[in-house]
């Protein structure tokens, strides 16, 4: 498809080039063709005086010939160029094609991936629902406990698709479109996730500590605010009760980083690379029975972080812990 579009677009440049090419050779063309044959009159005239009228008449046919080879030159050299044009011009025509395509392809690949990996996602609980319907459909003796557990099953696949659909819209929303040129203070962003999750550390007894020192980022507040509240919400999620997790911010390097460190179960040196690809989950059997999620909050944070020209570093032990450090560049 895109081989096609590019051969398309190719033909386009091409065929302006050429009619560029081919209006000024023409022009050229008459141009020095006239001054040819003003050149042939003024030396004839010039002879006139001193030749006789036989001799003149021979001359001046002389002249005529060598004017229509001249011609002739002149045209056949017009039509190389014009081919040179047409090859150069093709080659470079389809160079800047392939050029101003592959952005578009790149970002359309993308695009389908996505699709892809929502859609298989999205399948999974709609099938488990499926699948659980069909069976009490199929039993005319379906008691009223059996339908109440049923209708409460199919509840909990209806949150998940809530939760999933939520965040493959977080994701599809910060495509390029926020605004990131505001001050923003960096404590405030982790005080306002800290109040957002402190219910859920609450819940498991963690302890929320902080260290704030002074970062000002440039960017965007509300998306900062979310790319600390999802760090935030790893760390309890996937640290043990009663354990704790400090929250920081400062300056380093000149850049402003927002630290969030737990002493949880810590992410595999080989998980490491793939924890902020979309949908990937560690596969620990801890992870996948007790948290909920999807695979999207890092993938989120790793996007907001790049809208901001700024990354993420995470280092982490099995057992142990992680720390994960926003660095961004300051206001
Ligand atoms: P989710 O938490 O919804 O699974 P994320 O994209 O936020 O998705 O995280 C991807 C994976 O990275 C998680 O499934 C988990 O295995 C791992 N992970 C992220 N943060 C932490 C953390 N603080 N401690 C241990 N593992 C983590």
């Amino acid at each position: 498809m895109f081989h096609s579009a590019a051969l398309k677009i190719t033909a386009w440049y091409l065929g302006i080039i050429m009619v560029v090419s081919i209006v000024f050779s023409v022009a050229l063309y008459h141009v020095a063709g006239n001054d040819l044959d003003r050149n042939v009159n003024r030396q004839v005239s010039y002879y006139n005086g001193f030749l006789s009228p036989f001799d003149l008449n021979n001359y001046s046919q002389i002249r005529e010939q060598q004017l229509d080879q001249d011609r002739a030159h002149l045209r056949a050299n017009l039509v190389a160029l014009n081919l040179l044009v047409l090859i150069v011009g093709g080659a470079a025509s389809y160079a800047l094609a392939r050029r101003t395509l592959e952005p578009i392809e790149t970002a359309l690949e993308g695009q389908k991936r996505f699709a892809a990996d929502a859609s298989h996602e999205l399948r999974t609980p709609l099938t488990a629902m499926q699948s659980e319907i069909e069976v009490a459909l199929r039993d005319p003796k379906l008691s009223k406990t059996e339908a109440v557990a049923l209708l409460g099953s199919n509840l909990e696949e209806v949150a998940k698709l809530k939760t999933l659909s939520e965040g493959l819209l977080k994701l599809a929303n910060h495509n390029g479109r926020i605004k990131t040129n505001q001050a923003v203070h960096l404590d405030e962003s982790a005080r306002e996730a800290i109040a957002r999750m402190e219910k859920n550390a609450q819940q498991k007894n963690i302890d929320l500590e902080t260290k704030f020192k002074p970062s000002v980022a440039i960017g965007d507040p509300a998306s900062l605010t979310e790319l600390a509240a999802i760090l935030i919400d790893n760390a309890i999620k996937y640290s043990p009760a009663g354990s704790k997790i400090l929250v920081a911010t400062g300056q380093s390097k000149k850049a402003a980083f927002l630290r969030v460190e737990d002493h949880g179960q810590g992410i595999k040196a080989s998980d490491l690379p793939r924890i902020f690809d979309r949908f990937y989950r560690a596969d620990t059997s801890r992870n996948k029975d007790q948290a909920e999620g999807y695979g999207l909050g890092l993938a989120l944070a790793k996007k907001i972080a790049d809208l901001h020209h700024g990354h993420i570093e995470v280092s982490s032990t099995v057992d142990k812990g992680s720390v994960f450090s926003v660095y961004l560049p300051q206001a």
